[in-house]
């Protein structure tokens, strides 16, 4: 990144301590450097930061840095979501002003402690600590990336300030997913605060029933909106229906094929309704009806949407 505070060099170690002792050899092979055989972890990355010159750690920079720090922000949202061998525990904000945090993961019957302090006046290069090996040299492993993403979500820095490290193109949408809740422990025999974190779209009800046919068994017309979209160059006039109070399944042809145990219940959802079908039906706000169709996401909306429906009920 061209506007980076820090020296390539001193970048290129942060990022190095991501990989391996295989990974490492295999970028001196890549370079070629000789006589690295027998170094270690650490004797690894000095060895190639020191033999490298500045253009070279530059290329080596732009050629690592994407991969190293998407597998450790992929590895970080599945600790978040709990499905690794350690999971995300909890946050404590240890100081407010600071913005200092302390993450705690959980592994079967091990721990491992993070800290972070993001502020406006060491952005460029932040007071981090990590109980890993990665984090404990200053690099960004899955903890400090944790602690990233939780500070970027309680606003303790903004994105467009972030220059130490690239950044994926979707962090905007990582972060928006991420929620935040609260949760009390026992610490020393004191009930205190501590924060946890969700990807809103883990737990998203209708993702079983993402791509599939499926029936809204009951549900009610919030808004009609007409729309409007050009194909092949005809205006093609929709209605988007929305929709409160939604019990909706997998789709059934008769009332026999109803299980009460497929049911999902939703606080909203949206349908596309063909001018045809509405012109037929005149459905209106308030009106309580069920219909079958496809679920999908729409890419648009970003909002599931039901379509492709042929008939509604109303009751
Ligand atoms: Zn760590």
């Amino acid at each position: 990144m061209a506007n980076r505070k820090i020296d390539d060099k001193t970048s290129l170690n942060y990022l190095l301590q991501s990989l391996n002792v295989k990974e490492l050899k295999e970028i001196c092979k890549s370079v070629n450097l000789k006589g690295y055989s027998r170094l270690k972890k650490n004797e690894l990355i000095d060895f190639i930061t020191n033999s490298l010159d500045e253009n070279e750690i530059s290329i080596l920079i732009q050629e690592q840095e994407k991969n190293i720090i998407s597998n450790e922000i992929e590895v970080a949202l599945k600790k978040i979501k709990g499905i690794e061998r350690e999971n995300l525990s909890y946050i404590k904000i240890l100081n407010e002003k600071n913005h200092e945090i302390e993450l705690v993961f959980k592994g079967f019957n091990w721990k491992t402690v993070s800290y972070l302090s993001i502020t406006d006046s060491n952005i460029d290069d932040p007071e981090r600590d990590c109980d890993c090996r990665i984090g404990g040299n200053l690099g960004f492993c899955n903890h400090f990336w944790a602690g990233f993403l939780f500070s970027a979500k309680n606003g303790f820095f903004k994105l467009k300030n972030w220059t130490l490290t690239s950044l994926p193109e979707d962090i905007d949408d990582i972060i928006n997913n991420i929620e935040i809740k609260t949760k009390t422990i026992e610490e020393n025999g004191k009930e205190i605060t501590v924060y946890t974190m969700r990807l809103i779209k883990i737990d998203d009800p209708l993702a079983s029933l993402n791509g599939q046919s499926v029936t809204v068994y009951e549900s009610e017309i919030t808004k009609i909106q007409q729309r409007e979209y050009e194909f092949e160059g005809n205006i093609v006039s929709y209605y988007l229906l929305s929709l409160k109070n939604v019990k909706i399944g997998p789709k059934i042809a008769r009332k026999s094929e109803f299980r009460e145990e497929n049911v999902i219940k939703v606080n909203e959802l949206k349908v596309r309704l063909s001018e045809k079908l509405y012109h037929k039906n005149m459905p209106q706000k308030g009106d309580k009806i069920s219909f079958s169709g496809q679920l999908n996401i729409d890419a648009f909306l970003k909002a599931y949407l039901i379509k492709n429906v042929r008939k509604i009920t109303k009751f």
